[in-house]
């Protein structure tokens, strides 16, 4: 089944439900004005309907081939890669001055997800590579922007993210591999990584690896962190490629989905350590990998929103022409689109997926906004949005990706279990995205431990205002298409307003008591911001003058389907955060554990 972008819809949520609409009347995206907008994501979802998709499924059989240390990538994907770097698609958000289009990156957000949905494995290389581009020109020297920025940002060179290690996963603070000052001012690293994704291919001539590693006096902890860019070819006075790094790839996975990514085990310094470049100060790595990990973790957001669109409309298809039984009052078979349980089962994919969409989109402008504005204040205030919204854009979005995956395994029924049909794969491949880049349990403990508490919960308190802003006007529009559209969503807001107070009161007393309820408490975040977002899109829509393609009555319906059947579990995933502690601490949860 082919995939076909969605780009009306994607430049309708950018304009209307991520507020680039608004940015651009602000006057502070430059020369950016809607019909841009549209050209853009229509050329990339060109790009992703026609070259793209067709490489998913035969990626997926065939995978990345792993031999004498060297990957080879499915056929076509190098073709494939190298005319996506040529058109200049890795570069859009990067600044002109080395070589990008310094579009914003709610508009890359847009393309990324298109990216995914044509291909997940595709998709996760270079975003990477355009997170390792942030790192490198917010933290790094004149000396290593001017010999690698302009290689990655074109997409000639391809960057990795190398933080994991056998004992070090979650806990990065316990990585051990060394780093060791040289006496020309680089350092040689020594040790080993795993589940390194695109560490080695051979997409591109050479390959940046961005590295955390310990230096031998460094303190304990992520603290004691440092941060290296290696490359796995050294670079020549004249910019040529030079002599081949000491490091090598060992090996890659075999994994559940994303067969065409490679997913590598590293080894550093096999002949006395490989030859690295510190970015930012030494024992100050954290700083520069969040710069990169806070891109990368809304990329994996928006590769659940990519996957569930293509799940999405797999499904669809699949119901309007599958027949099974007659429905009542025909004698003909029926197309299973026709029993409401599909019904409920489509509409809950599409209202997830778009919901998902508008908060990743949010997040991007709000990243856009914290860069660009005018004033301080809004830019300050708009780096404390984005930071809020990150780990709910990471979690619920890449949740929101493996459920509609599996829902769209329902629809085709038994045929949705057998691997020909391709609805097997989206599932497959989402599944990854809940774990990587910070397992979406770590995104709720930030979430409650570091965001909500952000200028004294002063952050969470104003997005909340604002979503009520949203309920009040769908209340004040008294549009009976609406249906409990107003009252379902004002609950949920109540829900969450109350749920974050008591999470402030606890953090400072039981932390503990606060922090098992993160996962609920950020699904609970999730469905109500998700429910308002597209009830301010269904406003937007039914604002447009007569004749407009915005499809008002469309986005009405899915607005309320959402409030009236998703956004209502808000009350449960209240109760779960502020009372479902209990049974988790040890002694209770050990007794429920054991078995008899
Ligand atoms: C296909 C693939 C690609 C990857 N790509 C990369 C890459 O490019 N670069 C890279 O550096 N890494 C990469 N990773 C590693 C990935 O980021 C880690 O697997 C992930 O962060 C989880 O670490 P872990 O596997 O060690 O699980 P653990 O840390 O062992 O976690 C196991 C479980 O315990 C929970 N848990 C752990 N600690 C806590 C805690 N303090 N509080 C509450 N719950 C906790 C987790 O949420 C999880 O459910 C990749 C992994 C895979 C499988």
């Amino acid at each position: 089944m082919t995939y076909r972008a969605p780009v009306a819809d994607i430049a309708f949520t950018l304009k209307h439900g991520a507020g680039l609409h608004r940015m651009i009347q602000d006057g502070i995206l430059g020369e950016l004005d809607a019909d841009l907008v549209d050209a853009v994501v229509t050329e990339a979802g060109r790009f992703a309907t026609d070259v793209l998709a067709p490489l998913n499924q035969p990626g997926d059989k065939r995978g990345a081939a792993f031999k004498d240390g060297a990957v080879t990538m499915p056929p076509g994907w190098k073709e494939a890669y190298r005319s996506w770097a040529a058109a200049g698609w890795n570069a859009l958000v990067a600044p002109s001055n080395w070589g990008g289009q310094g579009l914003p990156h709610a508009i890359n957000a847009a393309c990324i997800e298109m990216w995914s949905s044509a291909s997940m494995a595709f998709s996760l290389g270079p975003l990477l590579t355009t997170a390792a581009v942030e790192a490198l020109r917010a933290h790094g020297t004149d000396d290593l922007k001017k010999t690698y920025l302009p290689k990655l940002v074109s997409g000639e060179w391809m960057g990795t993210m190398e933080m994991t290690e056998p004992q070090a996963g979650s806990d990065v603070g316990a990585l051990r591999t060394k780093a060791e000052r040289a006496p020309d001012g680089t350092y040689r690293l020594t040790g080993q990584k795993i589940f390194i994704t695109y560490g080695e291919h051979d997409l591109t001539d050479n390959i940046v690896h961005f590295v955390l590693a310990r230096l031998p006096d460094a303190p304990a902890g992520t603290k004691g962190l440092s941060f290296f860019l290696v490359p796995k070819f050294l670079i020549n006075g004249d910019g040529s490629l030079g002599a081949r790094n000491d490091l090598r790839a060992h090996s890659i996975e075999h994994k559940l989905g994303i067969h065409a990514s490679p997913t590598c085990t590293m080894v550093y310094g096999d002949h006395g350590g490989a030859k690295g470049f510190l970015i930012g100060e030494e024992n100050r790595g954290m700083a520069c990998m969040f710069t990169m990990m806070n891109l990368a973790r809304l990329a994996v957001g928006l590769q659940g929103v990519g996957v569930a669109e293509r799940a999405t409309q797999q499904a669809l298809a699949y119901a309007r022409e599958r027949k099974q039984g007659r429905a009542a009052g025909n004698s003909d078979s029926a197309p299973i689109i026709v029993y409401p349980d599909v019904r409920r089962m489509l509409l809950s994919m599409r209202a997830l997926t778009r919901a998902a969409r508008a908060i990743c989109y949010s997040t991007a402008a709000a990243t856009d906004r914290a860069q660009r504005a005018t004033s301080d204040e809004t830019r300050r205030k708009a780096h404390e949005r984005a930071a809020l919204l990150t780990p709910i854009a990471k979690a619920f979005s890449s949740d929101v990706g493996i459920e509609v995956a599996s829902l769209g395994i329902q629809v085709h029924g038994g045929m949705g279990y057998i691997e020909e049909t391709g609805a097997a794969q989206h599932l497959r491949d989402a599944r990854i995205a809940a774990i990587y880049e910070g397992t979406n349990g770590i995104q709720a403990l930030d979430l409650v431990s570091r965001k909500v508490p952000l200028a004294d919960g002063t952050a969470v308190q104003s997005y909340i205002d604002e979503l009520r802003r949203t309920v009040a006007a769908v209340n004040a529009a008294n549009d009976p298409t609406f249906g409990s559209t107003g009252p379902r969503l004002s609950d949920a807001l109540d829900h969450l307003d109350r749920t974050t107070a008591w999470l402030l009161k606890q953090l400072s007393k039981n932390p503990d008591t606060a922090l098992a309820g993160a996962t609920p408490y950020l699904r609970l975040f999730g469905a109500a911001a998700g429910g308002c977002l597209l009830a301010e899109e269904a406003l937007a829509a039914s604002r447009q003058p007569e004749g407009d393609t915005s499809d008002a009555a469309g986005r009405i319906a899915l607005a309320r389907f959402f409030a009236e059947n998703i956004a209502v579990h808000a009350a449960g995933l209240a109760t779960s955060t502020t009372d479902g502690a209990g049974a988790l601490d040890a002694a209770p949860c050990d007794a429920a554990m054991e078995q008899h």
